[in-house]
């Protein structure tokens, strides 16, 4: 009996997670590999950990803080990481089958081989004509021109209503964030943000285009992003909820 439970015991997730620097820094939780990337942060006052969007750990070092007792940290917290690391679904490739959210509503991917249309959006799938190899690339070309037309729209919008100029609207697939905006009056913003319910994205907008007026996160700013946007604190929450699962579409596999 007693070595049964001690059996329990050792494949328990607190027991099954090793940690160790060699070759890399990284964790082995119930047999998978999970990277630890340190980076040095001249702002950061304490140590802090981080879940990428892939999964791997980020030990977050202020200037001074020296790696060994980064690492003593990153022990001490090995039962959250395991648990963390847990709720990050695996990545998933653009294919046909998959069920991909355009403005938050799940479409099926499908493969429409003999068809010369390009992309087109039908009855709740997402057709792809053409050869299979080129099925993520042509997709997310599309999600990107889909993208960029819905948040022209929106940026105008909201630039108009605090009466500033936009130079130019760029998509990108920055993991890091949903948005950007520049001093010169650049706006950046992530293809992904197709795959949200429509007034996140629009809150997302909202708050870049404020940017035009605050350049950072005062409370003038955030009572310009609400006087534009009035229910943002819901759009907040979602993205709080949600934001992390959009990184799993992985158009690179
Ligand atoms: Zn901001």
């Amino acid at each position: 009996m007693a070595r049964t439970e001690t059996n329990n015991l050792e494949t328990s997730p607190v027991q099954g997670i090793t940690f160790s620097l060699k070759p890399t820094p990284h964790f082995e939780i119930d047999g998978r590999q999970v990277a630890v990337i340190v980076t040095k942060s001249a702002r950061a006052k304490k140590m802090k950990l981080k879940i990428r969007s892939n999964g791997s750990v980020e030990l977050v070092l202020p200037k001074r803080a020296s790696l060994k007792r980064g690492y003593e940290f990153v022990v001490s917290e090995k039962v959250w990481v395991a648990r963390m690391v847990q709720n990050v679904e695996p990545s998933v490739a653009f294919a046909p089958g998959i069920s991909l959210p355009i403005l938050g509503i799940p479409h099926t991917l499908s493969h429409a081989p003999e068809m010369r249309r390009g992309v087109w959006q039908e009855d709740g799938n997402i057709f792809v004509s053409g050869e299979i190899a080129h099925f993520p690339r042509r997709l997310r070309d599309w999600i990107k021109r889909e993208a960029k037309q819905i948040l022209i729209r929106k940026v105008d919008y909201y630039a108009e209503k605090i009466d500033k100029p936009v130079r130019r609207i760029t998509i990108r697939d920055q993991k890091s964030r949903w948005g950007s905006c520049s001093s010169a009056g650049n706006l950046n913003f992530s293809w992904r943000l197709l795959l949200m319910p429509e007034k996140v994205m629009s809150y997302i907008v909202a708050h870049e285009v404020a940017h035009l007026e605050h350049m950072n996160h005062s409370q003038e700013f955030w009572e310009l992003v609400e006087s534009l946007c009035p229910d943002m604190e819901e759009s907040k929450h979602w993205l709080k909820m949600n934001g992390t699962s959009l990184h799993k579409y992985d158009t690179t596999i």
